[in-house]
């Protein structure tokens, strides 16, 4: 059993990518299956089950195990099986959870997430005609999904990416995925990489659909969880955010592919994230230069960001969404908190009454 161990490995959250990039869809928007690691590659059960044995001893902490893709589904059920298997046998205290389109879920993943506790995070951008212009032909399959899920007890969210598409229509997003019963839900802003281009958000674009979101919200935020309200809640009471973006530690989740290369992170620029292969020893990987400067670079703050009065609910969000050292959607956040820290401060206060700030 992995003993407590409080030393200075950095991440206690582990992103595993079994089929690399390999996907069963096109979504416009997507960069990874342009990845390095998009490869014919797919992981084994054997290096799966290693690498995170590996991993909770380097945390000597519950560590927290996400498989991801492209679509992680297209590893198999067997796959999935052999490895909760092994690492409950082992009893390393592993919390695990899957991000998948939807499309490949059975009856039977659906027993087997339920049997380990797997929450499940399904990606859908909004109703059928919203969804389907960035993610084509998906909207049926997925809802078939969500209702499976729900048929069966499957602890799951939505991930919604805020893009092109769907910025125009959040509320139009949010009350049908509410209308469906889909009461946790997330919504992330499209990554501005080379191949979002044409799909990211403009600073404008992104106020206007957090704004929408959050005011249909604060209404509702006793049934529905947004995870990106919730941590701002949690800033708002002093909580750590649960998500990187906003919090103040960058180390979000130490990521193998399907060709058993590492990243510090799942962010487009592969260079710069990349940490070498596995087998490798993960305790001198995060010791290493490299590592230590590509997580030192989330605390580097320009003067405007130490002066902000905002700066422990944004924390000059992801380096890799920084333009000039400055977070690209600053004057959009900072609109947004003008208008709507009020709110947030006092759902806080009531949040921390009934003790709901750590739902997520
Ligand atoms: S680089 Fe960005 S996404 Fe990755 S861990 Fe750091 S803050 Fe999180
Ligand atoms: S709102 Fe702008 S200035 Fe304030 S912390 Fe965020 S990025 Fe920095």
């Amino acid at each position: 059993m992995c003993g407590i161990n409080m030393n200075s490995f950095p991440y206690t959250s582990a992103m595993i990518k079994p089929v690399g990039g390999r996907c069963n869809l096109k979504c416009a928007y997507c960069y990874y299956t342009h990845h390095k690691g998009g490869t014919d590659k797919a992981l084994g059960v054997c290096e799966t089950t290693d690498f995170i044995l590996d991993f909770a001893r380097a945390a000597g902490r519950p560590v927290s195990i996400v498989f991801q893709g492209g679509e992680p589904l297209l590893a198999g059920i067997k796959y999935y099986e052999d490895v909760f298997s092994a690492i409950a046998e082992s009893r390393v205290p592993a919390a695990f959870s899957v991000q998948t389109n939807g499309h490949l879920l059975t009856e039977d993943f659906c027993s087997l997430f339920k049997k380990y506790n797997v929450l499940t995070g399904i990606s859908i951008d909004g109703p059928k005609e919203i969804n389907d212009k960035a993610r084509p032909g998906s909207f049926e399959r997925t809802m078939g999904a969500v209702r499976l899920m729900q048929k069966t007890g499957v602890d799951f969210n939505t991930v919604s990416v805020l893009a092109k598409h769907n910025y125009s229509e959040t509320g139009g997003v949010y009350n049908f995925l509410k209308s469906e019963g889909c009461f946790y839900q997330q919504y992330i802003t499209c990554f501005p990489d080379f191949y979002s281009k044409g799909w990211f958000l403009s600073g404008e674009e992104l106020e206007g659909a957090l704004d929408t979101l959050f005011n249909l919200w604060k209404t509702d935020w006793k049934d529905v969880f947004i995870r990106e309200f919730d941590d701002l809640l949690k800033a708002s009471a002093g909580i750590p955010a649960s998500e990187c973006m906003l919090g103040r530690q960058c180390a979000g989740a130490l990521t193998l592919s399907s060709d058993l290369s590492l990243y510090y992170c799942d962010v487009p620029s592969v260079q710069k994230a990349f940490a070498g292969y596995y087998p490798c020893d993960l305790d001198k990987i995060a010791e290493s230069r490299k590592c230590r400067d590509f997580i030192r670079r989330k605390s580097v703050f320009p003067q405007e960001c130490r002066r902000c009065e905002w700066v422990s609910l944004c924390n000059n969000s992801c380096p890799e969404m920084r333009v000039s050292g400055l977070y690209r959607y600053c004057k959009a956040m900072k609109n947004f908190f003008e208008k709507n820290s009020a709110v947030l401060k006092m759902i806080a206060e009531q949040a921390l009454r009934r003790k709901d700030l750590l739902r997520f």
